[in-house]
């Protein structure tokens, strides 16, 4: 179970809550040829500027994923969001009426 005092100080640092609860709305901008024989497939979410790039072999099979978030995507030093978090995120923003 994740601390009280941690919940909190990630809901009061939520400025991506839409991504972080939904998903991220990726947009396609184009790939490059990488040094597997294949090619980098990248795309952007214009609702929070995260970039994800997608490295494919030379047959089109996904082999790693790279994701470059914006500096402030996360609160420093509390790691990544988990179960609890979510739920709470989901929670506040339900009685926000979103
Ligand atoms: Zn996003």
């Amino acid at each position: 179970m994740t601390p009280r005092r941690t919940l909190m100080a990630r809901l009061a640092h939520v400025e991506y809550a839409e991504c972080m609860r939904l998903g991220h709305g990726w947009q396609d901008k184009g790939d490059t040829d990488n040094d597997i024989g294949g090619w980098d497939e990248h795309s952007l979410c214009p609702r929070c500027t995260t970039e994800r790039v997608r490295i494919m072999d030379r047959r089109g099979y996904v082999t790693g994923r790279k994701y470059i978030r914006p500096g402030d995507y996360g609160v420093k030093g509390l790691g990544v969001w988990d179960a609890d978090m979510r739920a709470a995120l989901r929670t506040v923003a339900h009685r926000r009426g979103a």
